[in-house]
């Protein structure tokens, strides 16, 4: 999509560190990270957000989440455990319009998650 910041970085038209790609997937890591280890994983596909995503295929929802799982075990945070985060909308800060699951981890995390 045009003037999609993820669309751009799946393009690699914009750069990023990346962790993991395949030909739906894209993980990079977070350009402010808010834990020891804090990487983005997006579909390549523009879909808005978690919401939207509803009317993609239980395929693409669960392709994402099995990644973000693969990319956490490659991150070294299988056995340490880690966080997996999609804001979504005005009121859950979500930044950037453009599905993302944020993996978390690499320290004991907040109790809270708001
Ligand atoms: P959210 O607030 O859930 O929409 O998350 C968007 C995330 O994208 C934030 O954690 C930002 O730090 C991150 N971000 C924004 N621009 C970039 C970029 N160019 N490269 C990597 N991460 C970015």
């Amino acid at each position: 999509m045009e003037d999609c910041l993820f669309c751009k970085i799946a393009a690699g038209e914009i750069p990023s560190k990346k962790a993991y790609e395949d030909d739906e997937v894209l993980a990079f890591y977070d350009i402010a990270p808010q834990a020891p280890v804090h990487v983005l994983v997006i579909p390549k596909k523009h879909v808005s957000d978690v919401y939207a995503a509803r009317g993609e295929s239980d395929a693409f929802l669960a392709g994402l989440l099995r990644t973000a799982a693969k990319v956490a075990g490659e991150l070294g945070l299988a056995e340490s455990g880690f966080r997996l985060v999609s804001n979504c909308g005005a009121d859950a800060r979500q930044s950037v319009p453009h599905l993302h699951v944020h993996i978390l981890g690499g320290k004991q995390l907040g109790d809270r998650m708001d």
